[in-house]
Protein backbone atom coordinates (compact mmCIF):
# COMPACT_ATOMS: atom_id res chain seq x y z
CA UNK A 1 0.00 0.00 0.00
CA UNK A 2 1.82 3.23 -1.31
CA UNK A 3 0.34 6.67 -1.36
CA UNK A 4 2.14 8.86 -3.57
CA UNK A 5 2.62 12.41 -4.60
CA UNK A 6 4.10 13.21 -8.04
CA UNK A 7 5.80 16.83 -7.84
CA UNK A 8 6.98 19.43 -10.47
CA UNK A 9 6.74 22.23 -12.15
CA UNK A 10 3.56 22.07 -14.99
CA UNK A 11 4.93 20.20 -17.94
CA UNK A 12 7.41 18.31 -16.03
CA UNK A 13 5.38 14.75 -17.18
CA UNK A 14 3.93 14.14 -13.52
CA UNK A 15 0.46 13.65 -16.05
CA UNK A 16 2.32 10.92 -18.41
CA UNK A 17 4.25 9.73 -15.84
CA UNK A 18 1.64 9.23 -13.10
CA UNK A 19 -0.46 7.16 -15.31
CA UNK A 20 2.66 4.95 -16.39
CA UNK A 21 2.68 4.45 -13.01
CA UNK A 22 -0.93 4.16 -11.93
CA UNK A 23 -1.40 1.20 -14.64
CA UNK A 24 2.03 -0.92 -13.43
CA UNK A 25 1.30 -0.18 -9.56
CA UNK A 26 -2.50 -0.59 -9.82
CA UNK A 27 -3.71 1.80 -7.83
CA UNK A 28 -5.81 5.10 -9.44
CA UNK A 29 -4.25 8.03 -10.30
CA UNK A 30 -5.71 11.55 -8.78
CA UNK A 31 -5.18 14.45 -10.79
CA UNK A 32 -6.73 17.79 -9.48
CA UNK A 33 -6.58 19.66 -12.55
CA UNK A 34 -8.71 16.67 -15.00
CA UNK A 35 -11.22 16.72 -11.73
CA UNK A 36 -11.36 20.40 -12.20
CA UNK A 37 -11.65 20.29 -16.09
CA UNK A 38 -14.48 17.66 -15.35
CA UNK A 39 -16.23 20.31 -12.72
CA UNK A 40 -16.09 23.22 -15.34
CA UNK A 41 -17.61 21.54 -18.29
CA UNK A 42 -20.53 20.08 -16.07
CA UNK A 43 -20.77 23.37 -14.83
CA UNK A 44 -20.69 21.93 -11.09
CA UNK A 45 -20.80 24.51 -8.28
CA UNK A 46 -16.88 23.96 -7.63
CA UNK A 47 -16.78 24.58 -11.51
CA UNK A 48 -18.37 27.48 -11.41
CA UNK A 49 -15.81 29.06 -9.03
CA UNK A 50 -12.76 27.49 -10.24
CA UNK A 51 -12.80 28.38 -13.75
CA UNK A 52 -11.71 32.11 -13.73
CA UNK A 53 -8.72 30.95 -11.83
CA UNK A 54 -7.43 28.31 -13.89
CA UNK A 55 -8.12 30.43 -17.27
CA UNK A 56 -5.44 32.92 -15.27
CA UNK A 57 -3.05 29.99 -14.93
CA UNK A 58 -3.87 30.85 -10.85
CA UNK A 59 -4.27 28.53 -8.17
CA UNK A 60 -8.01 27.95 -6.94
CA UNK A 61 -8.26 28.30 -3.34
CA UNK A 62 -7.08 25.67 -0.88
CA UNK A 63 -10.28 25.47 0.50
CA UNK A 64 -12.39 24.40 -2.73
CA UNK A 65 -9.32 22.07 -3.90
CA UNK A 66 -8.82 19.96 -0.53
CA UNK A 67 -12.34 19.41 -0.05
CA UNK A 68 -11.95 17.43 -3.56
CA UNK A 69 -9.14 15.78 -2.60
CA UNK A 70 -10.58 14.41 0.78
CA UNK A 71 -14.07 13.02 -0.98
CA UNK A 72 -11.85 11.78 -3.64
CA UNK A 73 -9.17 9.66 -1.56
CA UNK A 74 -12.21 8.03 0.63
CA UNK A 75 -13.56 6.22 -2.18
CA UNK A 76 -13.37 2.67 -2.32
CA UNK A 77 -9.93 2.35 -4.85
CA UNK A 78 -7.93 4.65 -3.07
CA UNK A 79 -7.36 1.30 0.13
CA UNK A 80 -4.39 0.19 -1.76
CA UNK A 81 -2.75 3.26 -2.46
CA UNK A 82 -3.10 6.12 -4.55
CA UNK A 83 -1.43 8.91 -6.83
CA UNK A 84 -1.69 12.49 -6.33
CA UNK A 85 -0.84 14.22 -9.73
CA UNK A 86 -1.20 18.09 -9.36
CA UNK A 87 -1.79 17.80 -5.35
CA UNK A 88 -0.69 19.59 -3.27
CA UNK A 89 0.42 23.11 -4.83
CA UNK A 90 0.57 25.12 -1.67
CA UNK A 91 2.34 24.02 1.83
CA UNK A 92 -1.79 24.79 3.39
CA UNK A 93 -2.64 22.00 1.31
CA UNK A 94 0.51 19.61 2.17
CA UNK A 95 -0.39 20.22 5.94
CA UNK A 96 -4.30 19.24 4.93
CA UNK A 97 -3.36 16.47 3.09
CA UNK A 98 -0.88 15.14 6.32
CA UNK A 99 -4.08 15.05 8.20
CA UNK A 100 -6.34 12.79 5.64
CA UNK A 101 -3.64 10.37 4.54
CA UNK A 102 -0.08 9.06 5.62
CA UNK A 103 2.24 9.67 2.31
CA UNK A 104 4.82 7.28 1.44
CA UNK A 105 6.67 8.99 -1.38
CA UNK A 106 6.81 12.38 -3.43
CA UNK A 107 8.19 11.85 -6.74
CA UNK A 108 9.32 15.53 -7.48
CA UNK A 109 10.08 15.70 -11.39
CA UNK A 110 12.92 18.61 -11.95
CA UNK A 111 12.70 20.04 -15.59
CA UNK A 112 14.28 23.45 -16.29
CA UNK A 113 11.91 26.23 -17.33
CA UNK A 114 12.76 26.31 -20.92
CA UNK A 115 12.03 23.12 -21.55
CA UNK A 116 8.58 23.70 -19.83
CA UNK A 117 7.63 26.40 -22.29
CA UNK A 118 8.62 24.70 -25.56
CA UNK A 119 6.39 21.31 -23.93
CA UNK A 120 3.30 22.91 -22.58
CA UNK A 121 2.91 25.25 -26.13
CA UNK A 122 3.23 22.07 -27.68
CA UNK A 123 0.77 19.88 -25.81
CA UNK A 124 -2.41 18.39 -26.54
CA UNK A 125 -5.03 16.57 -24.77
CA UNK A 126 -7.57 14.05 -25.27
CA UNK A 127 -10.63 16.17 -24.11
CA UNK A 128 -12.56 12.41 -22.99
CA UNK A 129 -10.03 10.17 -21.37
CA UNK A 130 -7.15 13.03 -20.13
CA UNK A 131 -4.09 11.51 -22.00
CA UNK A 132 -1.94 13.77 -23.32
CA UNK A 133 0.74 14.39 -26.34
CA UNK A 134 2.82 16.78 -27.39
CA UNK A 135 2.94 17.90 -30.93
CA UNK A 136 6.95 16.57 -31.58
CA UNK A 137 5.57 12.63 -31.04
CA UNK A 138 2.13 13.01 -32.96
CA UNK A 139 3.85 13.07 -36.53
CA UNK A 140 0.71 14.66 -37.55
CA UNK A 141 -1.79 12.47 -35.46
CA UNK A 142 -4.72 14.47 -34.39
CA UNK A 143 -6.52 12.17 -32.36
CA UNK A 144 -6.50 10.17 -29.23
CA UNK A 145 -4.63 7.16 -29.42
CA UNK A 146 -6.64 5.39 -26.78
CA UNK A 147 -10.26 6.29 -27.80
CA UNK A 148 -9.77 8.17 -31.10
CA UNK A 149 -11.06 11.83 -29.95
CA UNK A 150 -9.77 14.75 -31.42
CA UNK A 151 -7.30 16.12 -29.65
CA UNK A 152 -7.54 19.89 -28.35
CA UNK A 153 -5.07 22.39 -26.65
CA UNK A 154 -5.77 23.25 -23.23
CA UNK A 155 -6.43 26.89 -22.62
CA UNK A 156 -3.96 27.21 -20.57
CA UNK A 157 -1.35 25.81 -22.29
CA UNK A 158 -1.84 29.49 -24.71
CA UNK A 159 1.93 31.14 -24.58
CA UNK A 160 0.75 34.26 -22.05
CA UNK A 161 -0.74 31.36 -19.59
CA UNK A 162 2.56 29.36 -19.86
CA UNK A 163 4.24 31.97 -18.10
CA UNK A 164 2.13 32.75 -15.42
CA UNK A 165 1.72 29.18 -14.46
CA UNK A 166 5.34 28.83 -13.96
CA UNK A 167 5.64 31.80 -11.88
CA UNK A 168 2.80 30.77 -10.18
CA UNK A 169 4.70 27.37 -9.59
CA UNK A 170 8.32 29.32 -8.16
CA UNK A 171 6.37 31.20 -5.67
CA UNK A 172 3.81 28.75 -4.32
CA UNK A 173 4.34 24.91 -4.99
CA UNK A 174 8.24 24.90 -4.90
CA UNK A 175 8.10 25.28 -1.60
CA UNK A 176 7.13 21.77 -1.27
CA UNK A 177 10.54 20.30 -2.48
CA UNK A 178 12.00 21.17 0.95
CA UNK A 179 8.75 20.73 2.94
CA UNK A 180 9.00 17.07 1.63
CA UNK A 181 12.99 17.00 1.83
CA UNK A 182 12.41 17.92 5.33
CA UNK A 183 10.36 14.73 6.40
CA UNK A 184 12.70 12.49 4.18
CA UNK A 185 10.24 11.33 1.40
CA UNK A 186 11.08 13.28 -1.43
CA UNK A 187 13.00 11.58 -4.49
CA UNK A 188 14.46 14.02 -7.55
CA UNK A 189 14.14 12.63 -11.32
CA UNK A 190 14.83 14.21 -14.45
CA UNK A 191 17.58 15.99 -16.53
CA UNK A 192 18.26 14.43 -19.98
CA UNK A 193 16.23 11.23 -19.75
CA UNK A 194 13.68 10.19 -21.74
CA UNK A 195 9.91 9.13 -21.00
CA UNK A 196 11.10 5.97 -20.60
CA UNK A 197 14.11 6.21 -18.80
CA UNK A 198 12.13 8.50 -16.35
CA UNK A 199 9.44 5.69 -15.94
CA UNK A 200 12.06 3.29 -15.32
CA UNK A 201 13.92 5.43 -12.89
CA UNK A 202 10.80 6.34 -11.10
CA UNK A 203 9.40 2.69 -10.70
CA UNK A 204 12.95 1.79 -9.40
CA UNK A 205 12.68 4.79 -6.67
CA UNK A 206 9.27 3.19 -5.41
CA UNK A 207 10.07 0.16 -5.07
CA UNK A 208 13.19 1.01 -2.95
CA UNK A 209 11.20 3.17 -0.88
CA UNK A 210 8.27 0.35 -0.46
P1 LIG B 1 -3.04 21.00 -13.98
O1 LIG B 1 -3.77 20.20 -15.00
O2 LIG B 1 -2.55 20.16 -12.83
O3 LIG B 1 -1.94 21.84 -14.57
O4 LIG B 1 -4.10 22.02 -13.35
C1 LIG B 1 -4.75 22.99 -14.15
C2 LIG B 1 -5.24 24.15 -13.28
O5 LIG B 1 -6.15 23.64 -12.29
C3 LIG B 1 -4.15 24.84 -12.48
O6 LIG B 1 -3.49 25.85 -13.24
C4 LIG B 1 -4.97 25.44 -11.33
O7 LIG B 1 -5.71 26.56 -11.75
C5 LIG B 1 -5.98 24.32 -11.05
N1 LIG B 1 -5.45 23.35 -10.05
C6 LIG B 1 -5.15 22.04 -10.25
N2 LIG B 1 -4.70 21.47 -9.12
C7 LIG B 1 -4.70 22.45 -8.18
C8 LIG B 1 -4.32 22.51 -6.81
N3 LIG B 1 -3.84 21.44 -6.17
N4 LIG B 1 -4.47 23.69 -6.16
C9 LIG B 1 -4.96 24.79 -6.78
N5 LIG B 1 -5.31 24.81 -8.06
C10 LIG B 1 -5.19 23.65 -8.77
Amino acid sequence: MMNIIFLGPPGAGKGTQSQIVSQRLSIPQISTGDMLRAAVSQKTPTGLKAKAYMDAGELVPDEIIIDLVRERVDEDDCRNGFILDGFPRTVAQARALGQLRPIHAVINLDVPDEVLVKRLSGRRVCPVCGAPYHVDRLKGATTCQVDGTPLVQRADDRAETVLSRLKVYHEKTAPLVAYYEEQGLLRSIGGGLSLEEISEEILKTLEAMA
